[in-house]
């Protein structure tokens, strides 16, 4: 059995893509929900953009109460020097980083113009994995931008370099979603071969085939004898046509008749959490599931026509791979039909409180109630929809940290 962990990035690739946006309490939301479904590592944002530091280093703190029991949180900059000092101004207790540089002729000619060589990117590389490590970084990822735009010889030097100097792993990303099964898994498997040094797969959904190359890629790395990492993002959220999708290649790696008892996920990866995590996500980037959503799909068990319906009922494994209850679904949900009391942005005591009374969450006085309510008020000013049970549980429970993630600072004064 090999292993493969999880680098989730919904909170990186998934909020820069196009017209999709998150708050900073859903991001910290998000890491919690990976925590709790046993995902290695979250990509947790950019240290380097203003708006994001005080939500970072809140998680950080998070992190530094024992409050991730699974995840790491990992913050992602460009492969310069500038960056990584940059990165360790703002967030002096990050450590776990993904640094990212392009690799590809077309992309250091086409975006460089003649101002970086092939040379200099390795340079820079090396140099900004330097700077993070006396910076006290654990672990380094090196992003090899446009990976399957490069050279396999030149990836090859990239990742010798990266691991020379003591980077942690290789990710390969096909930035453009280019890759195709088969090629991608002899490349990768060339690659492992030749460097021997862990590796991640970051793959595109262009061609639609984001969840099957970062597979055949992962298996070209196991069959070379080294680790592997797969990047996700939940529903796929990412750039254009998206990412590999956290659910799917989860199930592609329990199920998949080439897989299923060859690849070990690590024990905590409990894919009873994905109904939840999904649901959230797309609660919170307003964005509704797909009927055919692998696994959270409202017709991903659903079963009409006269020759399927009859069998299903017969016995279901005639027409499911898997059950509804093993990706968290199958209890029937509680739709609130009559009188509510809701808190939020202009809520007040009294309200505030019953909602909180049927959390379970009961407050000694007045003053400490009126204290949680105040951030209730301003994390509904700051996420614009009601928020939910979970949130508002978050909110009490660690109110210093969740005041910190509601505040944004610039440099303009
Ligand atoms: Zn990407």
């Amino acid at each position: 059995m090999k292993n493969i962990y999880l680098i989730d990035v919904t909170n990186r690739d998934g909020v820069q893509t196009s017209r999709i946006l998150l708050s900073k309490l859903a991001k910290t939301m998000i890491n919690l929900y990976l925590d709790e479904m046993g995902i290695y590592q979250s990509e947790i944002g950019f240290p380097t953009l203003m708006h994001e530091v005080n939500y970072i280093n809140a998680n950080l703190a998070l992190a530094k109460k024992g409050v991730f029991k699974n995840t790491r949180l990992e913050g992602w900059c460009r492969a310069v020097p500038e960056d990584i000092e940059l990165t360790f101004k703002n967030c002096p207790d990050i450590r776990h980083l993904n640094i990212s540089i392009s690799t590809s002729d077309i992309m250091i000619e086409g975006k460089f113009q003649g101002r970086k060589t092939w040379k200099d990117v390795l340079q820079s590389m090396v140099k900004a994995l330097k700077v993070a490590k006396d910076h006290g970084a654990e672990t380094v990822g090196v992003n090899a931008e446009d990976a399957s735009r490069t050279e396999t010889a030149k990836l090859i030097e990239f990742a010798l370099a990266a691991r020379e100097n003591g980077a942690d792993r290789f990710r390969y990303c096909d930035t453009l979603g280019g890759d195709d099964p088969i090629t991608i898994y002899q490349k990768i498997k060339k690659i492992a071969e030749a460097i021997q040094f862990p590796l991640e797969m970051h793959c595109h959904n262009d061609l639609g085939m984001a969840e099957a190359v970062s597979l055949a890629g992962a298996q070209g790395a196991i069959e070379s004898g080294v680790a592997c990492y797969i990047n996700t993002t939940i529903n796929g959220y990412g750039e254009r046509a998206g990412n590999c999708d956290l659910v799917s290649i989860i199930l592609a790696l329990t199920y998949s008749h080439g897989f299923e008892d060859k690849v070990h996920l690590g024990d905590r990866v409990d894919l009873k959490q994905s109904w939840k995590i999904a649901r959230y996500a797309s609660y919170a980037f307003d964005i509704p599931i797909p009927i055919k959503q692998v696994g959270v799909g409202a017709n991903a068990f659903a079963h009409e026509s006269g020759i399927h319906a009859d069998g299903a009922l017969k016995d279901r494994r005639n027409y499911e791979l898997y059950d509804p209850e093993e990706v968290g679904r199958g209890v029937p949900e509680l739709l609130q039909t009559g009188r509510m009391i809701t808190t939020g942005e202009y809520g007040g005591l009294k309200g505030f409180r019953h909602v909180y009374d049927d959390l379970g969450i009961h407050f000694h006085n007045d003053r400490e109630a009126r204290k949680i309510l105040e951030l209730v008020q301003y994390a509904n000013l700051h996420t614009q929809k009601p928020l939910t049970d979970d949130e508002l549980r978050f909110i009490a429970e660690h109110p210093a940290e969740v005041s910190k993630i509601l505040t944004v600072s610039t440099r303009y004064k």
